[in-house]
């Protein structure tokens, strides 16, 4: 029998509410809110033949994992399927509780604490929206982590930006912006920092800006975020300096101005989604709260991956374990200058990093005029988009990495995961399509 068609057997064309419409139903605050630029630019990744430099993936070969049988005995199973702690697997918690114990000479008597957390990434967007209401200020590196831009966009909240240079933020420009500071604006409440390898600028903090901040921090009655994902991977020439979490008592004879926040994606396995976050409990508890109305906390398998992994090694096994990592970001370090130096030397400026996985590139694009008839630097957003996409090559453009998300000559390299040769490939067509742009 053929009865009569179902509405979505007809041929009837359905009828979608436009977009607009959803304009009158969205909140202010979603309104606001952007997708991150570096999410937003991956699916170009899988274009055929695209090289991408786009993104911080850390090289799968430094995952301490050659295959998974997971294995996990009675004793972890009940708890790898179950929900737990918010602040973490308890064993897990007290691992990483050691290990800033160790590595950042802080005895857990001291009015700290740690939490997990899927991922720094989610610590970040907690602790901002934990720390700024509409209006407040917070100062922000110049460039910054394009991931923290949007988070910081969507709150409504005055930001300051401070340039950093090859000694990390000029904390020289942070006093004259707050010796200056004009009292009928609320006074910043924290310094957003990334002292190790900055993403995207590559640069570490000297040990003498890093007293200088934590001094402004005292004298100002600010906060310090130290944003640390890439403290175990520097390789730089000159000793490695302290974090601030660890200089804060010895530079201002009290603790509790650092907020900490490390994570496992780059020296474990990114995928996992863990982090870590360190600091005075009030603020952790208040972390905590938003968790446990949302995502409730960091899954419990890879938890328990994690920790089966790290009491094998123990905390020396870890740290020999991030020295290899450092040791092979080092070299890939290595193969991209020389690449950049046969194939961008005079179309492009860099500073050579540290830590991390990241160059930062002024390419010399021909900048435009405004009205003013002001010089502004290249726009590197259009070129990536309208040029060097369609040539098979992805980076990060620059402006990503401004809260004002100003014009900007610059992009970022991550040379994390491409072979030698692929990067050598891929240093040479941005090159061929630099050189195309210049001319024209
Ligand atoms: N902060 C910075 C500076 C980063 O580079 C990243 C990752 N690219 C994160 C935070 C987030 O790391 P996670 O994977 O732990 O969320």
């Amino acid at each position: 029998m053929t009865g009569q068609p179902r509405p979505s057997e007809s041929s009837q064309e359905v009828r979608s509410l436009p977009a607009a419409y959803y304009d009158g139903k969205l909140s202010s605050a979603a309104k606001a809110r952007q997708p991150s630029p570096i999410w937003a630019l991956f699916s170009s990744e899988t274009n055929p033949g695209m090289l991408s430099m786009l993104a911080g993936k850390p090289h799968p070969d430094t995952f301490p994992f050659e295959y998974m049988n997971l294995g996990i005995d009675e004793e972890y199973l009940h708890a790898a399927l179950q929900y737990g702690l918010t602040s973490g697997y308890p064993e897990l918690n007290d691992w990483v509780t050691k290990l800033a114990e160790i590595v950042h000479s802080r005895n857990a008597s001291e009015g700290w604490r740690v939490s997990i957390g899927p991922g720094s990434q989610d610590l970040l967007y907690k602790a901002f929206n934990a720390l700024l209401n509409p209006g407040d200020t917070i100062i922000v590196e110049g460039p910054t982590y394009a991931g923290a831009t949007p988070i910081l966009g969507a709150l409504s909240c005055n930001f300051v930006t401070v340039n950093v240079d090859e000694d990390g933020i000029r904390s020289s420009d942070l006093e004259k912006v707050l010796e200056n500071w004009d009292p009928s604006k609320p006074k910043p409440k924290a310094v957003y920092t990334i002292p190790f390898g900055s993403n995207p600028a590559g640069v570490t903090a000297s040990y003498e800006r890093r007293v200088e901040l934590l001094g402004l921090a005292k004298k100002y009655d600010f906060l310090i975020l130290e944003d640390d994902p890439y403290y175990f991977i520097y390789y730089g020439d000159k000793p490695k300096p302290p974090s601030y979490f660890s200089l804060e008592n010895e530079v201002l004879g009290e603790v509790g101005r650092v907020l900490r926040f490390d994570s496992f994606s780059k020296v474990m396995a990114a995928g996992f989604r863990l982090g870590w976050l360190t600091g005075p409990a009030p603020i952790l508890d208040k972390i905590e709260a938003h968790s446990m109305t949302n995502v409730v906390q960091a899954s419990s398998l890879s938890q328990i991956v994690a920790i089966k992994l790290l009491k094998e090694w123990g905390i020396d096994g870890f740290l020999t374990h991030a020295q290899h990592t450092t040791a092979f970001y080092k070299r890939r370090r290595d193969v991209m200058q020389t690449c950049l130096t046969k194939h961008l030397r005079g179309l492009a400026e860099w500073t050579v990093p540290e830590a991390a996985m990241f160059f930062w590139l002024k390419l010399k694009l021909p900048g435009t005029v405004d009205l003013q008839n002001v010089e502004i630097d290249g726009d590197s957003t259009t070129f990536i988009r309208d040029k060097a996409i369609g040539r098979g090559v992805l980076v990060l453009p620059g402006a990503t990495s401004y809260v004002d998300g100003r014009q900007t000559a610059y992009v970022r390299l991550s040379f994390s995961v491409l072979s030698d040769e692929a990067t050598e490939e891929a240093i040479g067509r941005l090159a061929t399509v630099l050189k195309e742009e210049i001319a024209q």
